[in-house]
């Protein structure tokens, strides 16, 4: 459950999605206007996920798959994987840093 650290509201899927696709750090609550930034700890959970999502994709490449499997493994991991990401999100108010400068 993402709930923003200075009011305390729970944040809707839409809003988190939108936060997703955003390449801004810091993201105004939609409820309070306080900027709330990713934790490091979730950017390092979704940088996990993402290098898991590109390994399957590129599954059926080492079996010399059709492009009906890829498609196939292609648009369930997506999917998937875009609900864990928005799923697992957790806001701070503070901004930890560029993540290899942790
Ligand atoms: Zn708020």
């Amino acid at each position: 459950m993402t709930r923003c650290t200075n009011c305390g509201t729970r944040w809707t899927f839409k809003e988190k999605l939108r936060k997703s696709f955003s390449f801004d750090r810091g993201m105004p609550c939609p409820h309070c206007g306080e900027a709330q930034y990713l934790t490091w700890h979730y950017r390092k959970k979704s940088s996990l996920i993402t290098f898991l999502m590109l390994l399957l994709f590129f599954l059926p490449t080492f079996f010399n798959a059709s492009w009906q499997a890829h498609v196939s493994v292609l648009i369930p991991t997506l999917i998937v994987g875009i609900f864990l990401q928005i799923h697992t999100f957790e806001l701070t108010d503070k901004d930890d840093g560029d993540f290899w400068n942790v």
